[in-house]
């Protein structure tokens, strides 16, 4: 219990607890305050953030907030599963010093009217065609996460590539005086990447899941040997949807401005796919 991270509520009582953590980050041992941003039921690809925010920086903060802004009407802000106490265990055994779990009504007091409206790689076609709320929100909710904490840093999965792409050139647009670090992405012994929405999965859907993952890597060694990358995308497009999938998008993009990309020579590429498999939706992506 006696490393329990400081748990708070509210803007007022954030501040308040920043302010030491800000002086010991310019002390001569520490490299200042890492913001692990998260909707909690945390699994070990939340964990490694947070170890990777523990090696760079002196005081690390999670913040805990399922964002009803990013949910469209359809989407599952209800039924998204929320695991605070077991969390909160988990944060204790890695030391995190603070936890930022605000209520809805706290970040979005009466007459919130303000909203961030990224372009560019948000724009792209791929997560937002489908969740046109999406990255608005997210865009949002992670200014105001990171005008709120003030980190040095923040760790965000390459697990959601669009919104790392998206969130890097906002606070690179904004001039926000922090920077933005990705992680690889943490799966299972099997491929499948882990997810907060994995435990909607039955048995027969987990089963099948790691098929987008293998679809993924089988493609990036195929246009990696020269094969045209139309035809790669093609073909892995119809192997996921053989396995059951209902397939969003597979595609091939240049991995910093996720524009749609020809020939390996325009690269670096990344390959991301979404598809739903009974009511669940799952993306993934690779390098190349
Ligand atoms: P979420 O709670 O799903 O919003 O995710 C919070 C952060 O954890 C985001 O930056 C995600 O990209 C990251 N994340 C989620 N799943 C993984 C994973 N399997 N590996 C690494 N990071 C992840």
């Amino acid at each position: 219990m006696t490393n329990r991270p400081q748990v708070l509520r509210t803007v007022t009582a954030l501040r308040r607890a920043m302010a030491p953590y800000r002086k010991a980050g310019q002390s001569k041992s520490g490299f200042g305050i890492a913001l692990v941003p998260t909707m909690g039921a945390l699994h070990a690809g939340h964990l490694k953030l947070v170890a990777e925010a523990k090696k760079r920086a002196r005081r690390v903060v999670v913040s805990i907030f399922v964002n009803p802004t990013q949910f469209a009407p359809t989407e599952d802000f209800g039924s998204y599963p929320r695991t605070f106490e077991t969390d909160m265990k988990a944060l204790t055994a890695l030391k995190v010093d603070a936890v930022w779990a605000p209520t809805a009504a706290e970040m979005y007091p009466e007459g919130f009217a303000t909203r961030v409206a990224p372009e560019g790689a948000a724009l792209a076609g791929l997560e937002d065609k489908f969740r046109p709320h999406f990255f608005g929100g997210v865009a949002t909710v992670v200014t105001k996460l990171f005008t709120q904490v003030s980190p040095d840093f923040a760790m965000f999965g390459q697990k959601d590539y669009q919104q790392l792409r998206v969130v890097t050139q906002m606070a690179k647009d904004l001039d926000l005086p922090l920077k933005v670090i990705g992680i690889p992405t943490v799966r299972e012994k099997d491929g499948l990447a882990l997810s907060s929405r994995n435990v909607y999965l039955s048995d027969a859907e987990r089963a099948v899941a790691p098929t987008l993952h293998r679809v993924l890597k089988a493609s990036a060694q195929r246009i990696k040997r020269g094969e045209p990358i139309e035809m790669v995308m093609e073909e892995g497009a119809s192997d996921i949807r053989h396995a059951g999938f209902a397939l969003d998008y597979l595609e091939a993009r240049h991995a910093l401005s996720l524009k749609p990309i020809a020939s390996v020579k325009d690269g670096p590429i990344r390959l991301l796919v979404a598809a739903k498999i009974g009511k669940t939706r799952l993306i993934d992506n690779l390098g190349v």
